[in-house]
């Protein structure tokens, strides 16, 4: 049996959300506890320069979580390396089981899970994860010195870790299902500037190829969205960049979800359909997703657990009179 902690606030997450409820709940003398989950830090930790932090005109996304974590620790969070595996809303205290055997007991809930990269479900795509197969440029890049690689998708992580990875790569192919990106003007520009990216449009992966033994990629197989005409391109990496999806296993069955799995809120709230638990950042945002609008919603959870958790003292006080 592992031990039961109490907490008035506990916070589920260790992004920009979650770091930034920690502050806010922290000054709010709430003493909440964070639980950080597999990834300390968050999404931001698997990329290099963040360029639009307000405050600094560049900052390596692991450093900028390395701060946010020691901030909340100095205004009193507890910071605890655990995740949750399941989660109690059926009745207040709330229970967040974990899986070291805690048992958190917790008065209201910050939800702060963020999102993970999606993959595209191919059979090959998974035969080769790990083995010449990535979804993260910054982890995985190094490998690839001196050799081609591919990148799928069209958004601002794609063309991101298309240029990351020309730090390695003799070559990178950036293939997108249209003809237009979704990425923002300034990461374009840069794309188009960099001799060593080749964009290919209209195609979609059809198969990774490589060999058995060793298990690794020699290949993609690539099919015209349109005409579909088939064609291999050879590459020893294949990075998979096709955007993220919310993490809300914990929640999807309790509490309303949209717009595949963004947990609801309440309009200019983090309030969600159980009163005391708060939702921030990736988790219930399917349209802005960045660092800064991630913080600002983590604000917002702290400072409305702060007045539930005072008008549920109120009604005690009056119950009791
Ligand atoms: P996340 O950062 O996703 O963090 C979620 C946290 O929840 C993690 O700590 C995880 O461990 C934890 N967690 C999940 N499940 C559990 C569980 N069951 N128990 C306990 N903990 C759990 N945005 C920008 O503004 N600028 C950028 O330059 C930028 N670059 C990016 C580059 C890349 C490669 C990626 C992938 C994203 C980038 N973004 C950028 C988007 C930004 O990272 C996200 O909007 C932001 O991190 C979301 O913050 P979050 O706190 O909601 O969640
Ligand atoms: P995204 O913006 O959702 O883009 C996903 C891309 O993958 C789109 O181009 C999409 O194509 C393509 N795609 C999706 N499913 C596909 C499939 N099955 N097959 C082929 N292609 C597929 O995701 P993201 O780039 O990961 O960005 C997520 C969020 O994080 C965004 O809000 C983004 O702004 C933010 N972010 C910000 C920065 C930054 O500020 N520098 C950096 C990284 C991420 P279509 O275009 O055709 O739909």
């Amino acid at each position: 049996m592992g031990e039961t902690r109490h907490t008035k606030v506990l916070i589920i997450g260790s992004g920009p959300a979650g770091y930034t409820a920690g502050v806010y709940a922290s000054r709010a003398m709430l003493q909440p506890i964070l639980v950080q989950g597999i990834e300390p830090g968050g999404q931001l930790t698997t990329t290099t320069e963040v360029e639009n932090w307000p405050g600094d005109t560049e900052v390596q996304g692991p450093d900028l979580m390395v701060r946010m974590e020691a901030h909340a620790r100095a205004m009193g969070c507890e910071v605890i390396a655990d995740y949750i595996t399941r989660l109690d809303l059926s009745e207040r205290p709330f229970k967040a089981h974990a899986d070291s055997g805690t048992t958190y007991v917790a008065d209201a809930v910050i939800l702060a899970t963020g999102a993970r990269a999606k993959w595209l479900g191919l059979p090959s795509e998974d035969k080769f994860k790990g083995f010449g197969v990535s979804a993260c440029a910054t982890c995985d890049g190094f490998f690839y010195r001196g050799q081609e690689i591919v990148v799928i998708g069209g958004g601002n992580t794609a063309v991101e870790e298309a240029l990351f990875l020309t730090n390695f790569a003799s070559k990178v192919t950036l293939i997108h299902r249209r003809d237009e990106l979704r990425a923002e003007k300034i990461l374009q520009d840069r794309l188009f500037k960099n001799p060593k990216i080749e964009t290919l449009w209209f195609h979609q992966l059809d198969e990774v190829i490589g060999t058995d033994s060793p298990l690794g990629v020699e290949g993609v197989r690539v099919r015209h969205v349109e005409t579909g005409e088939i064609r291999e391109i050879p590459c020893k990496g294949v990075f998979i960049a096709i955007g993220h999806a919310p993490a809300s296993e914990l929640v999807k069955d309790v509490l309303e979800t949209h717009h595949g799995g963004y947990v609801v809120t309440k309009p200019d709230s983090t309030e969600t359909s159980i009163p005391g638990v708060f939702a921030a950042g990736d988790l219930t945002d399917h349209k802005y997703r960045q660092a800064v609008t991630s913080a600002g919603m983590g604000c917002m959870a702290a400072l409305e657990a702060e007045r539930f958790l005072a008008e549920q003292e109120d009604k005690a006080a009056l119950a009791a009179q």
